[in-house]
């Protein structure tokens, strides 16, 4: 059994004020598990984007410095390869300052994720009411046409959780394939990396992120994927990386997008099983 693009790019440590565990212990978890590589991507401060959310949900800006530090000694220490990740949230109207902002660094690679519809933090439980409020067709056209905008910025390399507007089981009435397709033409144009998200299955919504329609429009297009476990604890690090590797062989891929130096590579992926 020879499964080896089992890569994790999306890792969150303590540091965010809503995970646990220390880098050290994400480390020691991707070396057991056997993962040929792993990235940070723990949440990047708001407040340095100019925005205050209701919730802290991002490492504060006091943070940033020692989290690369951090990630950077573990470079140099760990027992695989360790990327510089941040995952950013878009927030339209921003892009400038974001931009501006984000050039101070030297990441490896950025994901870009929408958790917020103008100050609702939908993706948090403490507020998933507002769901039963709202037209949930609306709402994805909405959502996905952050997403669309967010593709269109060029400030990231990968976009997270896809449709994580799902996260709480809210699926769309009506028939949105034109949104999908829409919204793949322009993830295409945007020449962005789609980050399959393995929590997607244990969030109430029990689908990977993005879920099969908008993967496989994906495959039809070329446009590369990338993987994350999206893990707030150690123990989470590579969850369910060979199922979503498996689901992708199935789907017709046959590369996973890696990253370094802000550059993204496409590798074999390859999955011989007896
Ligand atoms: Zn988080
Ligand atoms: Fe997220
Ligand atoms: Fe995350
Ligand atoms: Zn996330």
């Amino acid at each position: 059994m020879t499964i080896t693009m089992k890569v994790d790019y999306h890792l969150h440590t303590a540091r965010c004020g809503h995970a646990a565990g220390t880098m050290a212990d994400y480390v020691a978890a991707a070396a057991a598990g056997g993962l040929k590589e792993i990235g940070f991507a723990d949440h990047f401060p708001l407040e340095l984007l100019g925005y205050t959310p209701q919730e802290q949900v991002n490492m504060a800006p006091g943070e940033l410095a020692a989290y690369i530090a951090e990630v950077q000694w573990w470079q140099k220490k760990a027992p695989l390869p360790v990327r510089l990740g941040a995952e950013v949230d878009f927030l339209p109207g921003r892009e400038k300052i974001t931009a501006a902002v984000l050039a101070a660094y030297d990441f490896d690679y950025l994901i870009g994720s929408v958790h917020f519809l103008g100050d609702w933090d939908f993706t948090h439980p403490a507020y998933q009411e507002r769901f039963q409020e709202v037209n949930i067709d609306r709402l994805y056209e909405q959502y996905f046409a952050l997403i669309q905008q967010l593709a269109q910025s060029r400030l990231f390399q990968v976009v997270g959780h896809l449709d994580v507007i799902k996260k709480f089981a809210y699926f769309p009435r009506a028939d949105w394939s034109l949104l999908v397709e829409e919204t793949c033409q322009i993830l295409k144009a945007g020449e962005i990396c789609v980050e399959v998200n393995t929590a997607g299955w244990y969030a109430p919504a029990g689908e990977v992120y993005p879920g099969l329609s908008l993967l496989r429009r994906c495959r039809q297009l070329g446009i590369p994927v990338t993987l994350g476990s999206d893990a707030h604890r150690p123990q989470d690090v590579g969850r369910d990386l060979e199922r979503a590797l498996q689901l992708l062989a199935e789907l017709g891929f046959r590369e996973i997008a890696t990253f370094a130096g802000g550059q993204c590579r496409l590798q074999p992926l390859v999955l011989n099983r007896s």
